[in-house]
């Protein structure tokens, strides 16, 4: 759809309509939303979302949608010893 997306906030550039992937910390966990409506800036990559699209995911998370799967990731701790 164009100009549903302004000028790139930041740099300028063209914001084009895309799908996006959202990972997401609620509650302590980790939530993976996929296919998220966005606007992505072809200069700098700058990702924009309308706020109805906020919203929408906001439901998402408040659990009012069922998820689709639930998946397992694998998790690490970066080692102290190599800590700054
Ligand atoms: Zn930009």
């Amino acid at each position: 759809m164009a100009g549903k997306y302004s000028d790139c906030y930041f740099c300028g550039g063209e914001v084009l309509a895309q799908r996006i992937d959202r990972e997401i910390w609620w509650l302590g966990k980790l939530h993976l939303v996929q296919g998220v409506p966005a606007g992505v800036c072809r200069q700098c990559g700058q990702k924009v979302i309308l706020p109805d699209v906020a919203k929408a995911i906001d439901r998402i998370l408040e659990g009012k949608v069922a998820p689709e799967r639930i998946l397992q990731v694998p998790s690490f701790r970066y080692p102290e010893s190599r800590a700054m």
